[in-house]
């Protein structure tokens, strides 16, 4: 008996799992951050955008874009240094030159900071427990705040989140970072294996998103990967992420 007109029925159709997540971007501000902020408010999806000062001063326009949607602007120190190398006023030195860009281009966009979210570079290279609480004291002085949302899972976060890092944690990194150029010839696998990751099951190593649970994800707003980018979101968007800003 021919049996194949009934396949379909017993394919195993994937479940999409909707659940609460926040977009956030390190390294901006990138020559493709424009473009990036438009796709983003097409899809409806604010994000929190984690700038460097240096970048900041030199592409302050798509910045205060996002900020006009209704996006977060985060520090992310000066010039992505390694926080464990500098001294305390040198860190410092780096975090309170950004704060200043970011006050700025808040007062150009017309609005009110909603929070002040701060990620170290190289997050767990920031030094001895001696210097890394010198730092957290430093930004808790600063006004800077914990992250805080309901609902995550994964245990890496949590511990974070009870240590009291005012650093911004996550829950899941995309490693957009690992995608090439466009014109290069690994282009297409690299892409496939960043959204492959996505249907992996592996929440400790930060890796898979089919689990339940509020995910805070990590993208960077690097300049050489072009269109690729936004094949990444549409990636997120496809596993059922509904992106909101954290309750600040
Ligand atoms: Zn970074």
């Amino acid at each position: 008996m021919d049996l194949s007109g009934f396949a379909p029925r017993f394919r195993k159709v994937p479940t999409v799992l909707t659940k609460t997540a926040l977009l956030t971007i390190d390294d901006s501000a990138s020559i493709h951050m424009g473009e990036r902020v438009d796709f983003l408010a097409s899809k409806g999806v604010p994000a929190v955008w984690f700038c460097r000062g240096d970048y900041l001063a030199e592409r302050p326009e798509p910045a205060i874009q996002a900020l006009k949607n209704g996006s977060i602007l985060g520090n992310h120190s000066w010039d992505h240094a390694f926080f464990s190398q500098l001294s305390l006023t040198e860190a410092f030195d780096q975090v309170d030159r950004t704060d200043r860009l970011i006050e700025e281009l808040q007062l150009r966009a017309g609005v009110v900071r909603k929070v002040k979210a701060f990620r170290f570079p190289f997050e767990p290279q920031i030094g001895s427990p001696e210097h890394a609480n010198a730092l957290q004291k430093g930004l808790l002085e600063r006004g800077f705040v914990p992250l805080q949302v309901e609902g995550v899972v994964s245990a890496a976060f949590l511990s974070q989140s009870e240590s009291g890092n005012l650093s911004w944690f996550w829950t899941y990194d995309t490693e957009d970072w690992s995608l090439v150029g466009p014109d290069s010839p690994e282009a297409p696998q690299r892409l496939e294996a960043v959204l492959a990751r996505m249907d992996k099951d592996d929440p400790e190593a930060a890796c898979g998103l089919n689990r339940p649970g509020t995910e805070i994800v990590v993208m960077h707003d690097h300049g050489h990967t072009g269109a690729q980018w936004q094949k990444v979101v549409e990636g997120l968007l496809s596993k059922g992420l509904r992106f909101t800003l954290p309750l600040c």
